[in-house]
């Protein structure tokens, strides 16, 4: 197969990881007989440096030729960066809003998974734990309140704020059938999240999803109110494959299912549109502070990579691979120091991304 990966490096570890990700894609290529080629594309704080702005009209007119991109994080120490002395639509995070706009990503998932060899990372009660979780959050990410219409005013002399939560059908539509396609390679269960006991723009969500389930009949379909959802992710994560759910929810959720593993450096997530073009990156920041040392875990960065072979080259086999790698070596004891335990051994990051290319 023959594809075009765009490649943003990135600001702090994000040259570091995406190096190492590479390093594995191009193992991969070979070992499987295809081709992957390679476009650099500037975002964020290398683009401020280079262009004067985080994110330029050529950079999106590249990434759309891409099939996908993979980037590494954006971002500096904003109590030291100069970056961060620009008004905030010229900063390097207004780029990565800007990008998933551009090409129309509505479509976030992230996947938290606990490997068995972390599990003493996990923050959860060691029966809960014992039983392991293996689910993916699919947010909605253009719409709802975040995008709304919102406004500050006084209202017979007090201070009123209004944001507004809005969805319509299509945007709905479009997100559930990405969920159900997703959980088809999954274990075909969707977990639909909202509080359809309160908000018209979730019983909405709720029709609808209903409606798209219909075309889905290998996958089951369960409901849950989002505030019941915030306690099932800690006492029995087990539970879930897939969770669909709007844009706050979304926010909120993915954080708390990301710190039920209890390690940062492993998180992979990718961000869809309506084609197979996917934006794939770690769902962790740049982290200014251990950049350039070789301390960076490439791990949640080459799964992504991985998640970008499955879902938009639908190279299964070869993402399973990926995977398998990287959880061999965690077998093995190999640990960057994010996630060192007494009796394993310390790896850097140039040493870890070998390793798994090593084992794919
Ligand atoms: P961060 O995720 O960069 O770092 C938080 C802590 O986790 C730090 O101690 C860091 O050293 C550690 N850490 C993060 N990734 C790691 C890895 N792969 N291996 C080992 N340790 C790791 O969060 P922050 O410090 O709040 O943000 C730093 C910058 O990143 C900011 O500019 C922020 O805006 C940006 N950011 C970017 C993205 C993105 O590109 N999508 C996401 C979040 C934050």
């Amino acid at each position: 197969m023959n594809c075009k990966i765009g490649l943003i490096y990135g600001d702090g570890i994000g040259p570091e990881i995406v190096r190492e990700a590479k390093k594995v894609l191009d193992v991969l290529a070979a070992k499987y007989g295809h081709t992957f080629a390679y476009t650099k594309l500037l975002l964020g704080g290398a683009s401020i440096d280079a262009c004067g702005v985080p994110l330029t009209e050529e950079t999106i007119e590249q990434a759309k030729a891409c099939d996908a991109v993979l980037m590494g994080s954006i971002g500096g120490d904003a109590r030291t960066s100069p970056w961060y002395r620009l008004e905030p639509s010229r900063r390097p995070e207004a780029g990565l809003l800007g990008i998933r706009k551009a090409l129309n990503l509505f479509a976030n998932l992230r996947p938290a998974y606990l490997y068995d060899e972390l599990r003493g990372a996990c923050p959860l009660r060691e029966d809960i734990s014992a039983a392991g979780f293996d689910l993916l959050i699919m947010r909605e990410l253009t719409g709802g309140l975040y995008f709304g219409e919102r406004r500050t005013e006084e209202v017979n002399g007090v201070l009123t704020a209004v944001d507004t939560l809005s969805y319509n059908e299509n945007e709905i539509r479009r997100i559930a059938k990405r969920a159900f396609d997703i959980a088809m390679k999954r274990n075909k269960k969707v977990c639909s999240v909202d509080k359809a006991n309160v908000l018209d723009s979730s019983r909405l969500w709720r029709k609808v999803v209903e409606e798209v389930a219909k075309d889905y009949p290998e996958v089951a379909l369960s409901h849950m109110y989002v505030d019941n959802c915030a306690m099932q992710l800690v006492m029995n994560p087990a539970q879930f494959d897939v969770i669909l759910t709007e844009n706050m929810f979304g926010d909120i959720l993915s954080d708390e299912a990301s710190m039920v593993t209890g390690s940062i450096g492993m998180l992979s997530s990718a961000s869809l549109n309506d084609t197979r073009f996917g934006l794939y990156e770690p769902s962790h920041g740049s982290a200014p502070d251990i950049a350039g040392q070789d301390k960076a875990n490439p791990i949640a960065t080459i799964l992504s990579a991985a998640m970008m072979l499955r879902y938009s080259f639908d190279l299964d086999r070869e993402a399973d691979a990926v995977e398998a790698a990287v959880r061999s070596v965690l077998k093995e004891g190999y640990r960057t120091g994010d996630i060192m335990s007494e009796g394993c051994t310390y790896t850097g990051t140039e040493k870890m991304g070998s390793l798994i290319a090593d084992r794919v």
